[in-house]
């Protein structure tokens, strides 16, 4: 589903990724950790192509991402994003922000866009919360809105930059609790998270990076139980 190979990405002289290669395929979770500055936040731009790939060759589901050819809009539109931070649009009600832009890209009808929000809205526990306004809404909520509207894309990968980093200790649960049923249900995802009992309980594979490559990956057992790289050892000491 996604092919990375030997990505590279240097603003000016600072070089920081060096050289990423990685395979995921459908279905699987990949939990990325490492430390702050490392170039995970940068990796998952790559991805969707919000930040030019500097070298290397990045495919999505046989899409060259890093193609000057490549019509950005479709590709971002089989990748949901979700960030740290809630992307809400804050003028608009919550069925806004999940059917504008299934109707604007996908040119569903309005009565198609809001019969799949509602659908959403009814999956991450919140279709009571429709008519609301994101200032309404506790940072969990918002984060499982910002969820669902990715989701109405239909996108083929989920990625996810920290989404429960930003949100009181008391309101991260809900979010792993609907990040977990998306794994369960075989979205192919790939979330940045400090998280470490949801990459130990629901990812596949985790993958450590530091100073742009990828120290070490394997099964979340292996990489977070018995680290064979000094640095992630080092990493985890720190987390944990
Ligand atoms: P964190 O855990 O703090 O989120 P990260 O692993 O996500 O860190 P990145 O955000 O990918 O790290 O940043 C990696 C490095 O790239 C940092 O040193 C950062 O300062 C630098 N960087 C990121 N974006 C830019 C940019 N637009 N221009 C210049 N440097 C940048
Ligand atoms: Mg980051």
């Amino acid at each position: 589903m996604i092919s990375v190979k030997q990505l590279q990405k240097q603003y000016g002289q600072a070089h920081i990724l060096r050289g990423i290669d990685c395979e995921i395929k459908e279905s699987e979770v990949v939990c990325v950790i490492g430390p702050s500055g490392s170039g995970k936040s940068t990796f998952l731009r790559c991805l969707n192509g919000l930040e030019e790939a500097t070298d290397g060759e990045i495919f999505i589901d046989g899409v060259k991402v890093n193609d000057p050819k490549v019509d950005l809009n479709t590709l971002r539109a089989s990748l949901g994003m979700v960030f740290q931070r809630f992307n809400l649009f804050p003028h608009m009600s919550v069925l806004e922000n999940l059917i504008m832009a299934p109707m604007q890209v996908k040119k569903l009808s309005r009565r198609e866009a809001v019969l799949v929000a509602e659908k959403l809205l009814q999956k991450v526990g919140l279709l009571d919360k429709i008519d609301a306004f994101p200032n309404q809404l506790s940072g969990g909520q918002q984060q499982r809105v910002a969820i669902a509207r990715a989701l109405a894309m239909e996108p083929k990968v989920m990625l996810f930059d920290e989404p429960t980093s930003a949100l009181d200790p008391e309101l991260v649960g809900e979010v792993l609790t609907v990040m977990k049923t998306l794994a369960e249900e075989g979205m192919t995802m790939v979330v940045v998270t400090h998280e470490m009992g949801f990459a130990r309980e629901v990812s596949d594979r985790v993958l450590f990076i530091d100073q742009g490559v990828i120290m070490e990956e394997g099964p979340p057992q292996q990489v977070l139980g018995e680290p064979k790289n000094d640095r992630t050892r080092d990493f985890l000491r720190k987390v944990l």
